[in-house]
């Protein structure tokens, strides 16, 4: 496959993503999800990837060496890296129960995630080709990992975007306890892995909750957007916060963190409630509500480069109202998981906020996603968390 001329940079630097615009020509009829060698227009090797002629992402690029084709070895030796590189990381301590073993760019593997969580492993594909792959790819993670069960998660609009007719279900092995139990410092969380947003649980999160609760001793915490409570909970019980409110529209959600607030004997300092943020926030600041910690945890806010705009437009509103019911000298926690949406963007909200607010605004700590989410340098769309603390005046 050739990719017209002066198109062929991001790919000589190794960005995997080879939009149906960069392509010149395309030697035969390939079917979907065949493997294809993609050259310059002078004929320079750049790499091997999978087709779908079924996406805006016609070819996804794996592999970078003309003579290793993507076969079955090379997919083990991808899984092999990126099983290896967490078991480094967490040499010497206790091993985690729940993590991500792949992610997608982040790992080579453009489309395919997968998540542990104690013996199961729970897997999404997002490409069409590597899911005409699934099989490979299962057999290979039981090899390597044993695992009591695989279940398949999908996403919403595979079909549209890559053509992809996938539904959950049970993959090999058992099923899936409902709900599934890990510990995250401490904190024993409730999960549905087969239903709950996600595979589950927001892993992305889990070292942010816990820098979080090294602000929060003795506050009053608000935790907006808490689906399952994950940073009220690692207030609570690592941090040695007083009292949390937790708010999510989602009654699945709820009654999995109100579950969680027993099995962590917490229950006396946390309340949950079922309701849109907004509106609770225009109650509370009514009420005249103080908090010295809130938690700002929205979902992604756009998917389109259209919708930037808009979005920031709505994150600027959320914090806003937020600051309102903040106490002076009161930590703001702001997330953002809208991959679209830069660090400066944030950092240009939070300043209109402060503005506005008359609140002078102080980034203590500018995160994103936890580790085993790594960032690929040559796909920057791998970073899309960011996870602002600050202190507000
Ligand atoms: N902080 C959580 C993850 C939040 S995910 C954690 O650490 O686990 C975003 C959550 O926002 C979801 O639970 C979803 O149900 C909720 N949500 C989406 N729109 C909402 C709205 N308008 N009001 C309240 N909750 C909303």
């Amino acid at each position: 496959m050739t990719v017209k001329p002066r198109r062929a940079l991001p790919f000589f630097h190794r960005h995997p993503w080879v939009f149906a615009g960069a392509i010149a020509k395309v030697e035969g009829e390939l079917a979907p999800g065949t493997e294809v060698a993609l050259v310059s227009n002078k004929g320079e090797f750049i790499g091997r990837g999978l087709f779908n002629p079924n996406s805006n992402i016609r070819v996804r690029l794996y592999g970078w060496e003309e003579d290793v084709p993507l076969d079955r070895d090379f997919w083990s030796a991808r899984l092999d890296a990126a099983i290896a590189v967490r078991r480094d990381w967490t040499k010497g301590e206790q091993s985690r129960s729940a993590e991500r073993l792949v992610f997608s760019e982040g790992d080579g593997m453009s489309g395919l995630v997968v998540d542990r969580y104690g013996d199961w492993l729970l897997l999404q594909l997002t490409s069409l080709a590597l899911s005409q792959r699934v099989d490979e790819i299962v057999e290979l993670l039981q090899v390597k990992l044993k695992p009591a069960g695989i279940w398949l998660r999908t996403e919403k609009g595979m079909r549209e975007s890559e053509g992809l007719e996938l539904s959950d279900g049970l993959l090999t092995g058992s099923e899936p306890p409902r709900p599934l139990f890990i510990e995250e410092a401490g904190v024993r969380h409730s999960i549905d892995v087969c239903q709950g947003h996600k595979t589950g649980f927001y892993l992305d999160q889990r070292e942010n909750r816990a820098a979080v609760a090294r602000y929060v001793k003795g506050h009053r915490v608000l935790d907006l957007f808490c689906y399952t409570g994950g940073f009220g909970l690692a207030a609570l019980v690592c941090g040695g916060a007083q009292e949390v409110i937790g708010v999510d529209s989602s009654e699945p959600a709820l009654t999995l963190a109100r579950a969680n607030a027993e099995s962590n004997e917490v229950s006396d300092q946390i309340h949950f409630e079922k309701a849109k943020v907004f509106e609770s926030l225009e109650k509370m600041k009514a009420a005249g509500e103080q908090f010295d910690t809130v938690i700002l945890d929205p979902p992604k806010m756009t998917r389109h480069r259209a919708g930037t705009k808009q979005a920031l437009r709505g994150y600027h509103s959320l914090n806003r109202m937020a600051v309102d019911v903040l106490r002076p000298g009161g930590l703001l926690v702001t997330c953002s998981c809208s991959g679209l949406i830069d660090r400066a963007d944030i950092d240009q909200m939070l300043a209109d906020v402060s503005l506005q607010a008359k609140r002078p605004i102080r980034i203590l700590e500018s995160r994103g996603q936890a580790p085993d989410h790594p960032v690929s340098v040559h796909c920057p769309e791998t970073s899309y968390l960011q996870c602002n603390i600050c202190h507000v005046e």
